[in-house]
């Protein structure tokens, strides 16, 4: 093991200062301080070696992690077998009980997907079958009857009951990560963008580039691939071709809705369509955040120069699609929210893709770990995410 030369530091604007930090050496370095990299920064940190974050914006959590539906999966719609079935089924459980040990809010406000019409009963009941098989708990099928209890304003034939599905404070929940990083000796260095990885006979030499324009090199056995939507372009840095490799990001925008004044109240759960087919998203969706109020999204729209802008004019779309399970919808209910934007490896109108979680040592890179297309459910998943790096660690001798 290197004698560690890191300190615990985290940076801010107001601190630059904090930049002379000699860094010339670390075990483990993660490039993205978003959830996934926070969680595997917290997972490795907590072991001997001393764990490097580098995050180019000035704080974390500031990527695909704070624009979302917050939604804790329980694992209904993956493929059996997938990582994206297993790490979900695991994350849930997982980040449920780390929310209750660490005080991030959380609640299990449970989740309804809804067959408008008896035409979608099949594709409801092959969720269900699907999700029991993923080992998502406690899913029940229940009828009109059931759902008009349950959900009095929400139209719909029959429905997949997932009482366990719920919501999570993103915020708090990426802070906490940090706080657990931090205090385990990592350092999370901000405003620091990885600029260049050059593979050496036992590690990469890598260039980064800090606030002010300073650069400089350093030495990291283990480079870990946390970039969400730059995934490809870091991968790329290392030598990796995205396009062969199935990196290559084709982002897809998604934007939010909000419904205005106490309409919100009227829907007690989470309420979901059937999905869309070869899952580009889940079909736009109700959601509550923690504070009660209703959001509609996410939908599905290539990005382009609008950035996380949403289009007012998107509202008629919204309010036809959700208008068919919430009948108590008006058009003048619905006002832009937020959008977010999805790290699709999944090509436009290709098969959906499973989450690539790969050590590349198969293309001569021992050491560099590859996450590619964290979508949803990565929010979910994060912590097992992290414990599934730990092992491909491990299982190459690469830490203990
Ligand atoms: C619309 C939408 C809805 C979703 N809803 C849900 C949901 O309800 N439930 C769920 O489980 N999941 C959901 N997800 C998925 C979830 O949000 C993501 O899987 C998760 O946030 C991915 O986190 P990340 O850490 O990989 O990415 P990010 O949070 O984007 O973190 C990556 C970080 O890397 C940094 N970075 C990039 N390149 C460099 C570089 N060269 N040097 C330094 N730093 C760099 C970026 O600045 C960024 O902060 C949703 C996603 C979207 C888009």
């Amino acid at each position: 093991m290197n004698t560690p030369r890191f300190r615990a530091v985290i940076l801010f604007p107001e601190n630059i200062s904090c930049y002379k930090v000699p860094m010339t050496e670390v075990d483990i370095t993660i490039v993205g301080a978003g959830v996934i990299g926070l969680a595997i920064a917290r997972e490795l940190s907590s072991g001997t070696g001393q764990v490097a974050v580098l995050e180019r914006e000035a704080g974390p959590g500031m990527g695909i992690s704070s624009r979302n539906s917050e939604v804790v999966h329980a694992g209904i719609y993956y493929p059996t077998g997938s990582l994206k079935a297993r790490l979900c089924v695991e994350g849930s459980r997982l980040l449920s009980s780390f929310c209750l040990r660490f005080g991030v809010p959380f609640s299990r406000i449970g989740k309804v997907i809804v067959a408008s019409c008896p035409g979608e009963t099949p594709a409801v009941e092959e969720l269900h079958r699907q999700g029991v098989e993923n080992g998502a708990e406690g899913l029940t099928l229940i009828n009109g009857k059931e759902l008009a209890k349950r959900e009095p304003h929400v139209s719909g034939d029959c429905a997949l009951l997932s009482p366990h599905t719920g919501i999570v404070d993103t915020h708090r929940l990426t802070k906490t990560l940090e706080r657990h990083c931090l205090g385990q000796g990592a350092s999370i260095l901000y405003r620091t963008g990885l600029s260049g990885i050059e593979k050496k006979p036992s590690g990469y030499l890598c260039r980064a580039e800090g606030p002010g324009g300073s650069t400089y090199r350093f030495f990291s056995r283990v480079v870990i691939n946390a970039a969400g939507l730059d995934g490809d372009k870091l991968a790329q840095l290392a030598g990796i071709d995205p396009d062969e490799a199935g990196y290559r990001i084709f982002p897809l925008k998604g934007e939010y809705f909000r419904v205005r004044g106490s309409k919100g109240s009227l829907v007690n759960g989470l309420v979901y369509p059937v999905p869309e087919r070869n899952l580009a998203g889940l079909g736009i969706h109700a959601t509550k955040d923690l504070a009660g109020s209703l959001r509609l999204g996410p939908n599905t729209l290539p990005v382009d120069s609008s950035g996380y802008d949403v289009d007012p004019s998107h509202a008629s779309a919204f309010y036809e699609s959700a208008r068919v399970l919430l009948p108590f919808l008006e058009p003048d209910d619905l006002c832009p929210d937020m959008a977010g934007i999805r790290p699709k490896i999944q090509k436009p109108g290709g098969p959906a893709r499973d989450f690539v979680i790969c050590h590349e040592d198969g293309r001569g890179l021992p050491g560099m770990i590859t996450l590619a297309g964290i979508e949803s459910p990565g929010l979910t998943s994060c912590l097992a995410i992290a414990s599934s790096v730990k092992g491909l660690l491990k299982g190459a001798g690469l830490t203990r």
